[in-house]
Order: structure tokens, then C-alpha cells, then sequence
């Protein structure tokens, strides 16, 4: 399947993307991940992005076309494809359109994941990420701590609360969020190619995907 995945931080894109890849091998591409590796192994990428990122603000779109165009044409992506925080504004939309055509490949859909705001909150100040690039599995002290505090369930390392999530960065990323992203909403309407769920747990989800592709 080749999807994008629309939603607010915390809609809980990262948690489907790694669901829908257990469906059908397709690769999950998040333009999160990828920075937070970039930045972590000290690279030109990493050093341009990271104070975009620490204050909640988007990297500017160029970075993130010239990220994604080398992605996109890497061999696993054959298979298909689920874009995880990408595009992220107008712009990023319009270049992946013309990146896509391009490069001859036809996306299936764009799923919005639609989830309230109050959960959005308590999700993101409750999330903690494992701090291995390689790794950076996803947990949350309420609802799915790792076995041992702190330690990481799959790798060891140790299990921290993103730069990005104290309270002050998260309304920052929400508010970019409404602003520059909530927009792609109906971009992709016109398109012909949305799909809203409103998303009561990532699995509502996932089945929804799954019953509009027939899989
Ligand atoms: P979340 O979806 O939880 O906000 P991500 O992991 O997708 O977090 O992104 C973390 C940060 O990385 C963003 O706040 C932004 O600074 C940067 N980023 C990720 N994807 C993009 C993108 N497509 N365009 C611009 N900036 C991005
Ligand atoms: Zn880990």
C-alpha cells in the first residue's frame, strides 16, 4: 500500500504505520524518526534541523524534499509505503505531487486520523521514546510502560521524555499543527484521495485502512 498518514502529534500515526507494515511488508517512512537519527549521529541534516525541532517548529521544506526524494527512491519502497509526519504543510504537498509523478508511483490514499483534542494532550505529555535512533520505540508511563522503568523493552537503552514534549513545546506543536497542517486536510480532498477515521485506538484504524483497500 502507498499512504500518507495525516494527523495531529500524538494521533498515533507512528503506532498504525508500524501496524500496516505487518500487513504487507510496506515501509514505514517517518520524516521524525529520520531528523532524530540525524541529529543524534551529528550529521550536516542533523545540525541544521535540530533547533527547529527543539522549539516544536517545522524544519524548512527544502531539507525535508531533499530527505524525501533519496527515501523515496530506495528499493524497499516498491512494496509500498506509509508516510509517517510527511508532508507536514502546503508546499511539502504540492512538491511530493510533483516528486510522485515523477517518479511514476500512484499513492492509494491519505488517512486522516482524527482524534480528540484532550486525548491528543494527555497522550503527548505521557509519551516517552526510546532514546536509541536504531530503535526509538514508543511507550507511555500510563497506559504501556516499559517492563522496567526507564529501560527500553526491545534494546536496553534507556527511555526518555522527548526535548519536543514539555508542555510548552507540545501547544507549539499543535498550534503549527492547526496552522500549517490541518490545511493538507483538504488538499487531499480535492484530491479525491482522503480518508477520515475517527480514531477510537490505533487498531479502529488500521481496520478502517484495510476495509477501504480490501485487504
Ligand atoms: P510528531 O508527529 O509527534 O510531532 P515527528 O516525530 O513527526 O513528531 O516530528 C518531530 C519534529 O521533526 C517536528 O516537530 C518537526 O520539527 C520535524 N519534522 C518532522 N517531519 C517534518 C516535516 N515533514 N516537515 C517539517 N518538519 C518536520
Ligand atoms: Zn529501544
Amino acid at each position: 500500500m502507498k499512504l500518507i498518514l495525516l494527523g495531529a502529534p500524538g494521533a498515533g500515526k507512528g503506532t498504525v504505520a508500524k501496524l500496516l507494515t505487518a500487513i504487507d511488508g510496506s515501509v514505514q517512512i517517518s520524516t521524525g524518526d529520520i531528523l532524530r537519527g540525524a541529529v543524534q549521529s551529528g550529521t550536516d541534516l542533523g545540525r541544521e534541523a535540530e533547533g527547529y525541532m527543539k522549539r516544536g517548529d517545522l524544519v524548512p521544506d527544502a531539507l525535508i524534499m531533499g530527505i524525501m526524494e533519496k527515501r523515496l527512491q530506495e528499493p524497499d519502497c516498491e512494496k509500498g509505503f506509509l508516510l509517517d509526519g510527511f508532508p507536514r504543510t502546503i508546499p511539502q504537498a504540492e512538491a511530493l505531487r510533483e516528486l510522485l509523478a515523477r517518479l511514476d508511483i500512484t499513492l492509494d490514499m491519505a488517512v486522516n486520523i482524527d482524534v480528540p483534542r484532550e486525548i491528543i494532550l494527555d497522550r503527548l505529555c505521557t509519551r516517552r521514546t526510546c532514546e536509541n535512533s536504531d530503535c526509538q520505540a514508543i511507550y507511555n508511563v500510563k497506559s504501556n510502560p516499559p517492563r522496567e522503568e526507564g529501560v527500553c523493552d526491545k534494546c536496553g537503552s534507556p527511555v526518555v521524555q522527548r526535548e519536543d514534549e514539555t508542555e510548552e513545546a507540545i501547544s507549539h506543536r499543535l498550534a503549527t499543527y492547526n496552522e500549517k497542517t490541518a490545511p493538507l486536510i483538504g488538499f487531499y480532498e480535492k484530491e479525491g484521495l482522503l480518508l477520515t477515521i475517527e480514531a477510537v485506538n490505533s487498531e479502529a484504524v488500521v481496520n478502517g485502512v484495510r476495509e477501504k483497500l480490501g485487504l
